[in-house]
């Protein structure tokens, strides 16, 4: 069994800890890798070098830094099918899933080679008689990047190519059940000549966080995960006195209303709802049609689309959708849908009963394409995140229905709304109290040089993600008042200074 190990000095380096565990192939169910898993003492070994490497690279010239990172976009491009490939094996996702994953990583990378446009500060003349204020942007120093299983290349990117162009150093602790993709990501970074130390990966599981939130030198926490766990960091980083964003778990609606297009409607709700296996985190999980007329009709288009979903391997280029990733969250999901029938829901396409007959896939964890109707908002399926191949019907009467069902529950993070009529798309996106959201667009993920975040318990901090909100938080701003001896007063002020 080969063990997957962290890196930092510039190469991938064994665990000294003596504690690993195993890493899964959810396609064939079997494992013949182990990932290591951090001790403190080694978080406090990369988190040294990292210190040490700060102040050259917080001095190196913005556009250098934007250099490198251009580098790395080059070699991204070219070997996106190998990254992919490392992301399949270890998530179950689809080769082609893969490679959009990659692609939306890539494009934050894009962004942070604008590093000397939005690092650029502000200058005022003459804020008072011969008096110059200007303020500028300075990195934090060492940060941390603790991220999910889901997407073990773009959420990463989500956080190191913009705190790397601020002038920071980074060091990310990825899922341990995908942790392949983190190496490969780190030698490309140091191939496009990323100084040592600049860029680390710790494998780990709650040890190394913990390690992380509790180290005086990192100076800021990203997460992305489910929302306990996301409390947790925000709760325990503050309370150390760090900067943190810390992004949750989801529950987005599509609301679909009677002008809709229903072809297009369902066609987006496919995609929304099963691709990935559902393991996405702005994956639409339950579709609020308005009006039974307008329930049954979408269910009626619904229900020949979920039966012929391809479920298989990514090696099977064909497959429309994956396993789920480990055994454990797959016996989770087929728990819900069990709950879901137990609390009387209607279970019209039911993927528990989804066999995979491929050969040499028959272990893996693979949940079919699952359609609950009839779900209503005293039902765990309806008040819980799944996080797996299952679209639950919530039915309501009128659009004002719909609203109120999307704002009593606790995630906030994308929510769509498919109508023909402008004003009924111009007041939702206006009032519907949710963080990201898409008129006809099913999953409305901001471009890189927008911003990412949801809104109530699927974000825990003030900052989104990338874009400028990206730059706020992995900067500090800094602010000179300057004076030249030709403005100079003559005698010593005692009251508060005033400039004009
Ligand atoms: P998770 O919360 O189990 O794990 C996330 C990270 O936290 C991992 O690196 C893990 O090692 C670490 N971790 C887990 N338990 C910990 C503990 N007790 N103490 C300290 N660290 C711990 O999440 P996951 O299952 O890997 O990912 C799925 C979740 O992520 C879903 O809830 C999904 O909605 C969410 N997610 C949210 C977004 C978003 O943008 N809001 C994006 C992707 C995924």
């Amino acid at each position: 069994m080969s063990e997957i190990a962290h890196y930092y000095a510039g190469s991938r380096q064994a665990g000294t800890s003596g504690r690993s565990q195993p890493v899964f192939n959810p396609a064939t169910g079997s494992s013949e890798k182990t990932v290591a898993l951090a001790s403190t003492q080694e978080v406090d070994t990369v988190v040294a070098a990292a210190l040490e490497a700060w102040p050259a690279w917080s001095k190196t010239p913005a556009l250098r830094r934007a250099r490198v990172l251009d580098r790395f976009k080059t070699i991204l491009w070219e070997r996106a099918d190998q990254l992919a490939e490392a992301i399949s094996a270890e998530h179950g996702k689809t080769h082609d899933d893969a490679l959009g994953e990659v692609t939306r990583g890539l494009e934050v990378v894009e962004y942070a080679t604008s590093a000397p446009s939005f690092m650029k500060g502000e200058f005022s003349e003459n804020v008072g008689t011969g008096v110059d204020s200007h303020m500028i942007r300075q990195s934090l120093g060492v940060v941390a990047g603790i991220t999910p299983f889901n997407f073990p290349a773009m959420v990463p990117m989500w956080m190191f190519p913009v705190a790397l162009a601020c002038g920071n150093c980074f060091i990310l602790k990825p899922s341990e059940r995908d942790p392949s993709a983190s190496l490969l990501m780190a030698e490309w970074l140091t191939e496009a000549g990323l100084p040592e130390g600049v860029f680390s990966v710790v494998q780990g599981d709650k040890e190394a966080v913990d390690a992380l939130l509790h180290h005086p030198d990192i100076k800021a926490i990203s997460f992305v995960g489910s929302t306990p766990i996301a409390q947790y960091i925000h709760q325990t980083g503050t309370a150390n006195g760090k900067r943190v964003q810390a992004l949750g778990g989801a529950k987005n609606h599509m609301v679909i209303m009677p002008d809709a297009d229903l072809d297009m409607a369902a066609g987006a709700l496919m995609g929304a709802a099963f691709g990935s296996a559902g393991e996405r985190c702005m994956a639409i999980s339950v579709a609020v049609p308005v009006t039974d007329a307008v329930a049954d009709a979408l269910i009626e288009k619904l229900v020949p689309q979920i039966e012929a979903l391809k479920i298989g391997p990514a090696s099977d280029r064909a497959s429309d959708m994956g396993p789920l990733v480990t055994e454990q969250h797959m016996n989770k999901v087929r728990g819900y849908i069990d709950a879901g029938e137990a609390e009387g829901a209607k279970i019209v396409v039911d993927g528990r009963t989804f066999k995979q007959d491929m050969q040499g896939y028959e272990n893996g964890y693979f949940v079919g394409g699952t359609l609950i109707d009839d779900v209503t908002p005293d039902m765990s399926i309806w008040k819980e995140e799944i996080f797996g191949p299952v679209l639950s019907v919530v039915r309501r009467n009128n659009y004002k229905e719909a609203v109120d069902l999307i704002h009593s529950h606790e995630y906030a993070n994308g929510v769509a709304v498919f109508t023909r009529d402008g004003d009924v798309a111009r007041n939702f996106s206006n009032e519907i109290e949710v963080g990201m959201v898409g008129v006809n667009v099913p999953i409305p993920v901001p471009m890189a040089f927008h911003s990412f975040g949801g809104w109530k318990a699927s974000i825990f901090g003030d900052h989104h993600m990338h874009g400028m909100e990206g730059v706020r938080f992995y900067t500090r701003i800094k602010t000179t008042t300057t004076r030249w001896p030709s403005g100079m007063r003559t005698q010593s002020e005692f009251v508060m200074p005033t400039l004009g």
